[in-house]
């Protein structure tokens, strides 16, 4: 099952008590009966029970970092946007280009810093951790900011910027050099007329161990993800008693994958993205912002908190 194109679209939006607005009596009680709450003084209640919190973060929380996605309008490193650089196909017809854009991204992250969602979420696990109760972090997003801000418990389903792994011997290894390595130095720049630099293979980020070619440990478009990140993160939803959808929606991927085995338990999910989303009442929560404004409040410490 091919799961990192998954994706519900907007399909509720169009169940969604019709697209009209409310005029009659009867499509405006549906409306808000369906209407997620917005209300942080209920949903700090919930959150000051909760003992086990998975939080599931997505682009949003990094795009108020300045990290960019590659994707969309102005999207583009030199004449492509991700979806054609970060495909199995594209490493293997040119390793040279796609290390190229992997280094400028590397290097680019090495300047960009936690914003308050990702501190918030660091410092609400830290807190917790002393009252017996824990936060976990599902992160599509590969720029390890979170880990920056001091998270402990990560889940990175998309893999890391940080990462390599050997296409011989499958080796994973944590990388922050900077460059990655000698021949990639000063390469990898985005804009539009700049040349392809050419590197030959031999001269590309190589294992240690085999000497095998090196590439990004990150998920690519048409690769599955890893079974072993899904089976914790499976673990984690089925213990969680509050669940926070961070810089996404969780009616579109990787949340709506997630998210709805969750609600379907009874747990509250609550989302704090840009968009207020036609999220349907299976969501209990939905907070409009940006989440570095909306995440800070609602994490912070609640007055039954015990401080030790
Ligand atoms: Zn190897």
């Amino acid at each position: 099952m091919n799961l990192f194109h998954f994706t519900t679209r907007r399909l509720v939006s169009q169940v969604y008590c019709g697209l009209k607005p409310a005029s009659s009596k009867k499509q405006r009680t549906c409306f808000e009966m369906a209407r997620p709450s917005s209300s942080m003084a209920d949903f700090r209640e919930v959150f000051a029970k909760a003992k086990h919190i998975a939080i599931i973060t997505g682009a949003g929380v990094s795009a108020e970092s300045g990290v960019p996605t590659f994707r969309g309008a102005g999207g583009y490193w030199r004449k492509w946007q991700a979806q054609e650089l970060a495909t199995p196909e594209a490493f293997a017809r040119n390793p040279s280009r796609v290390w190229e854009f992997y280094h400028y991204r590397r290097e680019l992250m090495m300047s960009k810093h936690p914003n308050p969602a990702h501190t918030a979420i660091a410092e609400c696990e830290a807190r917790l951790s002393k009252q017996g109760r824990s936060v976990v972090v599902i992160t599509q997003n590969i720029d390890e900011l979170h880990r920056k801000a001091g998270t402990r418990h990560l889940l990175e389903i998309h893999g890391s910027l940080f990462k390599t792994r050997c296409t011989s011997c499958g080796t994973v290894t944590a990388n922050h050099k900077s460059p990655i390595c000698p021949a990639l130095d000063g390469k990898g720049a985005p804009d539009p007329d700049a040349e392809d630099s050419q590197i030959p293979v031999e001269d590309l980020p190589r294992c240690e161990e085999c000497n095998g070619l090196l590439r990004p440990h990150v998920v690519w478009f048409g690769e599955t993800l890893d079974s072993d990140i899904l089976t914790e993160v499976e673990k984690e939803l089925e213990i969680c008693d509050l669940c926070l959808v961070v810089g996404t929606s969780s009616i579109v991927y990787p949340a709506a994958m997630f998210a709805p085995q969750v609600s379907a338990r009874g747990v509250a999910v609550a989302e704090f993205n840009m968009q207020s989303t036609p999220a349907t009442d299976r969501f209990r929560f939905h907070f409009s912002g940006p989440c570095g404004t909306t995440l800070p409040p609602a994490l912070a410490r609640h007055e039954t908190e015990i401080i030790s």
